[in-house]
């Protein structure tokens, strides 16, 4: 399978870094290992792919004993050993590495990674830097054949970087997210995230709800929450086994984080159900926002391999005002509620659960937009 090259030892592993205690420190300070998948590094990854024409690509960050993905694309691997990996090679310089062709490379031509699954050939890897030289990690390309890259190419990896690099040092969580990143340790933190579509599961969910629900009831603005649910999943995993309907779940938790934004909650309730929390969304917004989420899912091809080609969701959301002492449980009821109405109107479409009895004391008619004059239950049929 692979050629030993003439009179070489085994693999060599990364030296350690210089300043590594420090280079350590740098990295835990900024509260990004262990955290959810999120957009703004989602699309560099996919750049990455696209620009450069690789099938893999991510953001690595190299912690004590592991890197860790901040975001990675076209494989599926949350974190692998540091030993082994190439980006503990990477950051020993400041300059990109360009690996054309790992069997050809005693660093590397024995390395678990290019030997077995999942055969990594090529690796360019551009160091995130901060100050003058501390490297956290990399943004790296990543082919299963060798090749060569250009020097435009390389160009466009070393720009990618840096946007990577800004994005990682500007705080565009909103603050609940920010606090509770904050408040907690790695362990913890990584305990609420869901490990197949790397959002926050329920527990962490509730807990930015909550703080959320708070500071919406200071600052008297709205919160929008909306349940979808994957529609006919059963079918899926009947039809095309247990791992195409993971991947299907993988897929749907990316088509809804690019569709948000980076201060919206978004979260794997549980099975194929996702809960979508959107500080400051009034009613308006929310219709703007559901009619272009059933859109974006409807067109969307899952490109996976001897899987569904198209998936669909129904989705049941509201409109919450907790200055107006409006309760986060019965919210949440309420857009689960909605969720099943959208079911029992045959799926592939939301339903928005407008204003309970509450507002009608706090908001005159008139008040009301042409949107919001409508029954309880509104049924919008996009199909
Ligand atoms: P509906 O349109 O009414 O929502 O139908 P459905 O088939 O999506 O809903 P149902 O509740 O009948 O089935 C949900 C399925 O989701 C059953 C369960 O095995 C599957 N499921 C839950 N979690 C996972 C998971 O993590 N991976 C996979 N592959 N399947 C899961
Ligand atoms: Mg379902
Ligand atoms: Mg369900």
């Amino acid at each position: 399978m692979y050629s030993m090259l003439a009179g070489q030892g085994p693999m060599i592993e990364a030296p350690a870094c210089p300043r590594e205690p420090e280079r350590l420190s740098f990295l835990r300070a900024l509260r990004i290992l262990d955290t959810p998948i999120e957009e703004r590094f989602e699309r560099i990854t996919r750049l990455v792919c696209t620009t450069l024409r690789v099938p893999i690509a991510a953001i690595s960050l190299v912690d004590e004993r592991r890197q860790w993905f901040k975001s990675i694309a076209g494989i599926d691997v949350a974190e692998t050993p540091r030993d082994i990996s190439f980006c503990g090679h990477a950051i020993l310089r400041c300059e990109p590495m360009v690996v054309p062709d790992s069997l050809e490379d005693e660093r590397f031509f024995d390395n678990p990674l290019v030997v077995d699954e999942p055969f990594f050939r090529f690796y360019a890897g551009y160091p995130l830097t901060f100050g003058t030289d501390i490297r956290i990690g990399t943004l790296c390309a990543i082919d299963r054949i060798p090749r060569e890259i250009s020097e435009d190419q390389l160009a466009v990896l070393s720009d990618l970087g840096k946007v990577a690099e800004s994005e990682i040092t500007n705080a565009a969580l909103c603050d609940a997210h920010r606090r509770l990143v904050e408040e907690l340790e790695d362990a913890e933190r990584a305990a609420l995230i869901d490990p197949l579509s790397r959002l926050w599961n329920r527990a962490g969910g509730e807990r930015l709800l909550e703080c959320e629900w708070q500071s919406a009831r200071r600052s008297g603005k709205p919160i929008s929450i909306a349940f979808l649910d994957i529609d006919d999943f059963k079918g899926v995993n009947d039809r095309y086994g247990h791992q195409v309907g993971d991947e299907v779940l993988k897929h749907f938790a990316r088509v809804i984080l690019s569709g948000q934004r980076p201060y919206d909650i978004v979260s794997r309730w549980g099975g194929e159900e996702f809960v979508i929390a959107m500080p400051g969304c009034d009613e308006r917004d929310l219709l703007n926002v559901l009619e272009r989420r059933i859109k974006a899912i409807r067109k969307t091809r899952l490109k996976i391999t001897d899987g569904p080609n198209l998936a669909t969701a129904s989705i049941g959301a509201c409109t919450a005002y907790p200055s107006r002492g409006d309760d986060l449980k019965v919210a949440l009821k309420r857009a689960d509620r909605a969720m099943y109405a959208a079911k029992n109107a045959g799926r592939n479409r939301y339903v928005v659960d407008e204003a309970p009895d509450l507002r009608k004391e706090t908001r005159n008619d008139s008040e009301r937009s042409p949107e919001t004059r409508e029954p309880h239950a509104r049924i919008a049929n996009l199909g």
